[in-house]
């Protein structure tokens, strides 16, 4: 921890993390932000965007056709890329917390024009305790707070635990990441009635988010909606 304090607070302050251009400590520069792969048209349910004109609510995708997913809709505000993937991962695995406030202030305008009315809470997607422990903190759950202390946000509700981590993507068929994901997650918190955003970073392919909306919903709650920083694209 001492080691992660000194890294960013030594950092010199003021500088634009993508073009070092001369800002306000902590943020990304205004040339910058217009230059981020923001998701802007119609998604999928999934979160997978659309290309070209789509009608609201856009179609389902081939692979949701198939396997429709068990949340609502996907609240999805960037395309996992450049250069965004290297501001996440520098927040997830090197520990830059201070990026953390300026990941949340890129993401608050997309959820609040997004969100529905009617949410309860906003649930962390729980980071698996092992990978908690190697990290030193759980990057969902952090990101969740910082957003619900906006004002109008709706809270930070940690309803769910974890007992598995994702299994790694190499190597592991769709369908083997889904039967190593069942039962990950249990409800530690009553949710009966509920109508719930689940909050996530990244999404990737969905199983885990798949696997923790089945849970959120097996323990009764009313509704879920996925909200994720950026979605990778396949
Ligand atoms: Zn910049
Ligand atoms: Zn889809």
């Amino acid at each position: 921890m001492v080691y992660i304090w000194l890294k960013n607070n030594l950092m010199p302050p003021g500088r634009c993390p993508l073009c070092h251009a001369a800002v306000r400590p902590g943020r990304i520069c205004d040339g910058c932000l217009d230059t981020l792969p923001w998701l802007t048209g119609a998604l999928c349910r999934c979160g997978l965007p659309w290309h070209g004109a789509a009608p609201e609510p856009a179609p389902l995708c081939g692979r949701c056709l198939r396997r429709p997913p068990p949340f609502a809709a996907t609240l999805a505000a960037l395309r996992y890329q450049a250069p965004l993937d290297g501001l996440v991962n520098a927040y997830k695995h090197r520990g830059r917390l201070a990026r953390e406030a300026e990941l949340a202030r890129l993401w608050l305008p997309v959820l609040r024009r997004t969100l529905p009315d009617d949410t309860d809470a906003l649930v962390p997607v729980p980071t698996h305790w092992r990978r908690r422990w190697r990290r030193g903190f759980d990057q969902a759950e952090r990101l969740a707070r910082c957003l619900a202390d906006a004002p109008g946000m709706p809270a930070c509700y940690p309803a769910l635990s974890r007992h598995r981590a994702t299994p790694a993507q190499q190597g592991r068929s769709a369908t083997g990441r889904r039967h190593a994901l069942t039962d990950a997650f249990h409800c530690a918190r009553p949710v009966s009635g509920m109508h719930l955003v689940l909050l996530d970073d990244v999404m990737t392919t969905g199983a885990t988010t798949r696997a923790a909306t089945r849970a959120l919903l097996a323990g009764g709650a009313e509704s879920v909606t996925v909200a994720v920083l950026a979605r990778a694209l396949p």
